[in-house]
């Protein structure tokens, strides 16, 4: 275990780094903070590469088994001072814990010529829509989530932090659009396309698994490429005067909507 008080030491600047998407795909690595998420990593069999923690809680109850699990995993245990710690974390009032994994993707190619339950994002631009829809995806029994074309990055702070760990349970995969359209014809179940131009009301649909739900970019909605792949294009009723729900709750009613078909002995 090292214990660093320097704001300028090397490991600081390069987990302090990973705030950015160029230095987490230069090194594979992305944080985590706080212990609920990081014991969920380690639960899940995730090895850690480096454990920041505050100096002086090693002894904690909570944090002394992080501790233990991480030098298990030979990961690189550093007791910390709160600066250090707000560094790393760029916030004022950091997490007690932080920890580096190293990034995880599924090939498209393995995901398409499975089966399973999955999310499919057109350029999902917000982390915490993207994370909210991952946690959405793990609730309701998902495999994961492909970010298909400019999407936010599945493994930033934000979209981890508001994953509150599911990110450690699904599988994300990112293809071209391109790439995406290419494999569809080797998927062999449904493909729900939502739309709010779509006829077809969400509780009328085919939900059977395997299953793909596109999802629209949050501004544009679905391509129309993407519209076009689509075996069904679903909408739901819109009786306010709002034109459209969020992605991530238009995700999560078409997640309970296939969970409502697929599991109806959850009540
Ligand atoms: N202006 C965009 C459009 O015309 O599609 C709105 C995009 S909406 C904020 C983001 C995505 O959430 C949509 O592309 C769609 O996938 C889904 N969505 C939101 N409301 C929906 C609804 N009422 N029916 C079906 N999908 C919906």
């Amino acid at each position: 275990m090292r214990h660093i008080n320097s704001l300028t030491n090397t490991t600081v600047k390069a987990l302090r780094a990973l705030h950015e998407r160029k230095y987490r795909r230069q090194s594979g690595l992305f944080l985590a903070e706080g212990m609920r998420i990081v014991m969920e990593a380690l639960d899940l069999g995730w090895t850690p590469k480096h454990l920041a923690f505050l100096d002086g809680r090693q002894d904690d109850p909570l944090v002394a088994p992080l501790i233990v699990a991480a030098e298990n995993a030979s990961a690189e245990c550093l007791a910390v001072s709160h600066d250090v710690l707000a560094k790393i974390s760029r916030k004022d009032n950091p997490q007690a814990v932080v920890a580096s994994f190293n990034e995880t993707w599924t090939e498209l190619d393995q995901m398409i010529s499975g089966r399973g339950v999955w999310v499919a994002l057109d350029r999902v631009r917000d982390p915490g829509n993207l994370g909210t829809i991952m946690r959405s995806v793990d609730a309701a029994g998902g495999d994961g989530v492909i970010l298909i074309g400019d999407c936010t990055d599945g493994f930033s702070v934000e979209a981890v932090r508001a994953s509150m760990g599911a990110c450690f349970n699904i599988k994300l995969a990112e293809c071209s659009e391109a790439e995406f359209l290419a494999a569809i014809p080797s998927w062999q179940g449904q493909l729900i396309g939502t739309s709010l131009a779509a006829s077809v009301d969400y509780r009328q649909a085919n939900w059977s698994s395997p299953l793909i739900i596109m999802m629209g970019n949050e501004q544009a909605g679905l391509t129309d490429a993407l519209t076009a792949a689509a075996k069904q294009l679903i909408r739901m009723p819109m009786l306010g005067r709002s034109d459209s729900l969020n992605l991530a709750v238009a995700t999560g009613i078409s997640l309970y909507e296939y969970v409502r078909h697929a599991h109806p002995e959850h009540k």
